[in-house]
């Protein structure tokens, strides 16, 4: 609070307003983003344990995956809502390693608790961090194997991605299925994974999961008269109904006359028929429509010959557009043979139980359909989340091409090279880079942990095998507990998913770092006028009541 002239105290925040400063605002924070960090540090790595999470409404999710546990979990302050948002980003950049992103930024907050004890400015400690950063970065990139056209790596990463997932088991088949999809649409401007289009059918095993080259849509065609198979489809995409439009307001027509009421029906009749002739025109045999299709059209849509898919979701449509160069039309009086698109074969098969439509050979080969498989929809949900994640995982190996050993490996070798790079840099700033570089060591000191093994040990066996020659890749095996080569123990992950990490924890911690002065206007009043005011405000939840 300033003071004014006299002594008065100048008055410039409303009242009720909370706020901390300095020393104060920093500790503040960083106890609420390394609780985030703690909230999750127990699931890394493939002996991590789940977490049983239940919401409002008494809705259980069990997991270990980092994002999945923040997004669930209600966070309410705000230096630890950045740290969710470094999982978030983690997720959508590389699929894979939010765990590991939320547990570096803990660590190096937590680092940085010690230097500002010790009075070392914020800005000193956010400096250290960009070059530490920076320079882990181009170890990162020297360390890396590259995966030419070894689809043997591409298999690995995806494996290493699922363990601990409870697909377990089959996880090679389903990583062979996930590197033949990527494969399939990958080109020279990298991989468009909207080209891939996952559609999960009940029943039968795991091990039944498969590709199909082209898409899949989990409908059967509306009128059983309609052909069962078209061969060389001229497929039509419509957005609008082939219904005659219900009048918005309850209309009523009188009609007295008998004949008017025959010319009436005659009339809807003709408009309906006018459709199917439409669609005839255009040299259709597939219809797709977004929207609903009349009784009638579908009868003479069946004595044409024209097979058609009612209700098509949205997302489906437009994977259709591209697969078979389509143009989905909103007017039907205005498609044309233009707007069609091609494939050479549409049909109905059974799959499981159920009727599913299939579209191969379609006009734009890159597009491709996993269906998958599993005794009920909680395996195929979880079997889906493991199949986006290996099909990340393998995108971004394919598209930097280069990949780098699991196991805490990449982790102890920056921990090595980045202390000597500190002292090279020298000065103040040097100890916030030795402090970056003992902050990587949380990584396999975590997984050794989580395993039941010795934090301290591992660290210590690890760098004994770094030390040596060749020893870059060695990581935590963590059934013995001994360094051992992770790429003879097929733990490869993605180059990206660990500098992506390392950036993103490394930028969230530099801006809560670089906060000083925390304002925060009250939340709403307290419900009970008797309740103790300084309850609830900004520090009332945190970092216990984010749990
Ligand atoms: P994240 O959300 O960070 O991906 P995970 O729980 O998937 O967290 O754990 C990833 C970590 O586990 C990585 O450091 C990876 O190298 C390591 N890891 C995965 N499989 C193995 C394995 N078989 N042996 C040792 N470490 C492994
Ligand atoms: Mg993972």
């Amino acid at each position: 609070m300033a003071y004014g002239m006299g002594n008065q105290p100048v008055i410039v925040l409303k009242e009720g307003t909370e706020r901390s400063k300095d020393k104060e605002a920093q500790y503040n924070n960083i106890a609420a983003a390394r609780a985030v960090a703690d909230a999750v540090r127990s699931t890394l790595g493939p002996k991590g344990m789940d977490k049983m999470l239940v919401d409002s409404m008494g809705d259980v999710i069990i997991t270990n995956d980092g994002v999945t546990i923040l997004k669930e979990i209600d966070v309410q302050h705000p230096a630890a809502k950045m740290v969710v948002e470094v999982a978030k980003t983690q997720d959508t950049e590389c699929g894979d390693g939010t765990t590991s992103a939320v547990v570096l930024a803990g660590e190096l907050l937590k680092r940085s608790e010690d230097l500002i004890e010790q009075n070392i400015h914020p800005t000193v400690i956010t400096n250290g961090f960009k070059l530490a950063a920076a320079k882990a970065k181009e170890i990162l990139n020297d360390i890396a194997i590259d995966v030419e056209n070894n689809d043997e790596i591409l298999i690995k990463v995806s494996n290493t991605a699922m363990t601990g997932k409870s697909v377990g088991g089959q996880k090679e088949k389903l990583s062979a299925i996930a590197v033949a999809a990527v494969r399939a649409v990958a080109d020279e401007n990298g991989v468009d994974v909207d080209n891939i289009k996952v559609e999960k059918k009940v029943g039968g095993t795991i091990a039944e999961t498969e590709l199909v080259t082209g898409i899949v849509i989990d409908k059967q065609r509306v009128h059983p008269r309609m052909p069962k198979k078209v061969k060389d489809a001229k497929i039509a995409l419509l957005s609008t109904a082939m219904e005659i439009k219900k009048t918005e307001v309850d209309a009523q027509i009188n009609i007295s006359d008998p004949n008017a009421m025959s010319a009436f029906l005659q009339e809807e009749e003709n408009t309906l028929k006018g459709m199917v002739d439409k669609v005839k025109e255009s040299g259709a045999n597939v219809v797709f429509c977004q929207k609903g299709v009349d009784d009638l059209v579908q009868h003479y849509m069946a004595k044409q010959g024209i097979f058609c898919i009612r209700r098509m979701k949205q997302s489906d449509m437009e994977k259709m557009a591209r697969a078979t160069g389509s143009k989905i039309v909103g007017n039907l009086q205005e498609m044309s043979a233009d707007d069609l698109g091609f494939a050479e074969v549409v049909e109905e098969r059974t799959v499981g139980d159920e009727e599913m439509t299939f579209v191969t050979g379609c006009k734009n080969p890159k597009a491709v359909s996993i269906i998958i498989r599993g005794g009920t929809e909680h395996v195929l949900d979880e079997v889906e989340r493991s199949m986006h994640d290996a099909i990340r995982v393998i995108s971004i190996s394919i598209e930097d091409g280069k990949v780098v050993a699991g196991g805490g490996a990449p982790e102890i070798e920056l921990n090595l090279r980045l202390s000597d790079y500190a002292s090279s840099v020298g000065g103040r700033e040097q100890l916030a880079i030795e402090a970056f570089a003992d902050a990587m060591e949380s990584i396999p000191w975590t997984l050794g942990k989580n395993a039941g093994l010795d934090g301290i040990d591992v660290i210590i066996a690890l760098k004994h095998a770094h030390e040596q020659k060749g020893g870059t890749v060695f990581g935590i095996d963590l059934n013995t507990g001994k360094a051992a080569d992770m790429v003879k123990l097929n733990v490869l992950e993605p180059l990206r998913v660990k500098t992506q990490a390392i950036s993103s924890a490394a930028e969230v911690a530099n801006m809560i770092l670089r906060i000083d002065d925390v304002i925060a206007s009250r939340r709403a009043p307290p419900t009970d006028p008797m309740s103790d005011p300084s309850m609830g405000g900004m520090m009332g939840g945190m970092p216990g009541g984010m749990m």
